[in-house]
């Protein structure tokens, strides 16, 4: 019985809230692949992590800078043009958590964290095992956060810039004030290449950049035009595309020039947006705003694509945290609600959706940190490098794409505690869909893949001979490769198929990672439910899963 007499009845039968769990100590595929993949080095600090970014203080800063989106100020209390950006102090919290872990830059700081140097391999896959974890309690500030990290390479390019931004860019410190750059102790990049003519296409860009005087790499330009999307305003500097006299071109952008005046940014509007709440994302315009010339000039896109493709790989690690929160939630309220005497997970249907689920999560993981390892050792391994260019289209197509289904089933595991907004499900099923969007989107991503085979054939041949040799004996697997080569070396149509063929690489690429690291009970369910003439449409309609049980008890062990 109640005991307080207001209270009209006893709370049972609800799961607990979802907190006070750590991220890294939970995640059996997560420990498994940073091990694998070259980051076991940063174990420790990645537990402590887990910890923290698991606690109840972790997602309670996701809520509270969430539901407390930023507020554009265009204009002081006077009517003078402020063009700030006001944000919650749990965002601020959220961007201090992920530059003091120096998730903006420590793989490339040749500092390292408190603890001294890092080894010099593996450096993306301890940065990407905090971005997974961290994007399950906050994922909007990783935007700035993954912005940052990409736009060391770009910048490099210009090392008259570079060795002046770096000792604030390598600063594991995180200062929010709006002054120039020059006075941070530590500061965040962001990136201005979509216009409301063109995202995709940006050769379609009309901002125009004019040389102040002699222009070339380095030198200064005025600015005139506009930016339709451009996330986290107040970074404190941008790379940015415009129309240079010889064509599109790549900017060093800063908010403040060097005078210490506020460059002609004017803020518009913030973007009302389905989810991702807690990332201002702005229109703008540039008022004859000043920029610095990052290469050459006409060659903006080969400039700031590197930064491009450190973004890919960071929004598929993040899409496959964000999965892996949605099993976890599932997983979570199914051990503890009891539906008809027995608790959800005893229930074999719905035992047998989790495990579908968790195959899913296994393969996102598995593939995802592959990817990680690319990036460390492309510099120095050609199969790596071949690695990299193949496998982040198709990564980033494939995991941030099957992301929202999976939120989707998860949400409903959790019946009608999943469709409110108490709780992390129903802001989670928002967020979802973002990483397939930005940063190079589904054809998109489909397209480069054809563009790697157009030029680059020798790379993609070099990627599917270690797959077939991964293949090797299962004759599941070695259809599902013959099929693949006979879409590549079917030219007619190609890229109608683009999607067909992109997504037989990526089933075959975490099928054959499966086989060769996970436990048989997973391997074996993914392979026969996923791979070659397998279909099924929703989550639970696969006879292959032998011991749901075992797989759901793998990916989200009990407390
Ligand atoms: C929340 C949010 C924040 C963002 N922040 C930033 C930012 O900070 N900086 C920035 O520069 N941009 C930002 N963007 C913009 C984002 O990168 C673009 O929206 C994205 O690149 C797609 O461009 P678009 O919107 O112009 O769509 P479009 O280019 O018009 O594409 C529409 C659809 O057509 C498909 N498509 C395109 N070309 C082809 C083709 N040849 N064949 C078949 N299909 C095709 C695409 O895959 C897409 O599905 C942000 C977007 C969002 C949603």
């Amino acid at each position: 019985m109640p005991t307080d007499p207001f209270e009209t009845h006893d709370v049972l039968n609800q799961s607990p809230v979802f907190e006070d769990i750590n991220l890294f100590e939970t995640d059996l595929a997560l420990q498994d692949a940073v091990r694998r993949e070259g980051g076991g080095w940063a174990e420790d600090e990645l537990r402590a992590f887990g910890a923290a970014t698991g606690s109840a203080r972790g997602f309670e800063i996701g809520r509270l800078a969430n539901e407390n989106a930023p507020k554009l100020h265009r204009f002081d209390q006077k009517g003078r043009p402020a063009d700030r950006v006001e944000f919650h102090p749990a965002y601020h919290d959220a961007m201090a958590m992920s530059c003091v872990a120096g998730l903006h830059c420590r793989a490339w700081d040749d500092v390292g964290g408190p603890d001294g140097t890092p080894p010099a391999t593996g450096r993306h896959v301890a940065r990407l095992g905090h971005i997974y974890m961290i994007t399950q309690m906050e994922p909007g500030h990783v935007c700035p956060i993954t912005m940052t990290h990409a736009s060391v390479p770009t910048l490099r390019l210009e090392p008259r810039i570079y060795d002046q931004l770096a000792p604030k860019l390598m600063a594991r410190n995180y200062d929010a004030r709006f002054v120039p750059w020059t006075a941070k102790g530590g500061i965040t990049i962001g990136m201005g290449m979509t216009e409301k003519q063109g995202g995709t296409d940006v050769r379609a860009n009309s901002t125009r950049a004019t040389p102040v005087s002699a222009g070339g790499p380095g030198a200064e330009y005025q600015l005139v035009g506009h930016k339709w999307f451009m996330s986290a305003p107040m970074s404190d500097a941008f790379l940015m595309l415009a129309q240079a006299p010889g064509g599109l071109s790549c900017f060093f952008f800063p908010r403040f020039l060097p005078d210490g005046t506020i460059n002609a940014l004017r803020l518009q509007r913030l973007k009302d947006k389905l989810g991702n709440h807690s990332n201002a994302s702005s229109e703008v315009e540039l008022h004859n705003a000043h920029g610095w010339l990052i290469g050459e000039e006409g060659r903006g896109v080969a400039t700031i694509i590197e930064m491009v493709t450190m973004t890919r790989l960071d929004c598929a690690v993040a899409s496959a945290g964000q999965m892996r929160l949605a099993l976890a939630l599932a997983t979570h309220h199914c051990r503890h609600r009891t539906v008809f005497q027995k608790r959800l997970i005893d229930q074999p249907l719905m035992a047998h959706v989790l495990a579908d689920m968790a195959l899913d999560v296994e393969a996102a993981t598995a593939l995802a940190f592959r990817l990680a390892r690319a990036f460390d050792r492309a510099g120095s391994e050609e199969a790596e490098a071949a690695w990299r260019r193949v496998m982040t289209p198709v990564t980033k197509y494939w995991v941030c794409k099957i992301a929202p289904a999976l939120g989707y089933e998860a949400l409903e595991c959790l019946g009608g505690n999943g469709y409110v907004e108490d709780g992390l499900a129903a802001r989670l099923y928002r967020e979802l869909p973002l990483n397939a969007i930005w940063e190079g989107s589904g054809n998109v991503m489909c397209l480069d893949l054809l563009r790697v085979l157009a030029q680059d054939g020798d790379q993609v041949r070099q990627v599917l001979a270690e797959m077939g040799a991964a293949a090797s004996g299962d004759r599941r697997l070695e259809a599902a490769l013959a099929e693949i080569e006979a879409l590549i070396t079917t030219p007619a149509d190609r890229e109608s198929n683009a999607r067909l063929l992109l997504e037989a690489i990526a089933l075959l690429a975490a099928a054959t990672l499966l086989r060769a690291h996970a436990p048989t009970i997973v391997a074996d369910a993914f392979i026969a439910s996923r791979v070659g003439a397998a279909y099924r449409s929703t989550y639970g309609a696969n006879a292959a899963i032998a011991d749901a049980q075992g797989i759901v008890a793998r990916v989200f062990p009990a407390a």
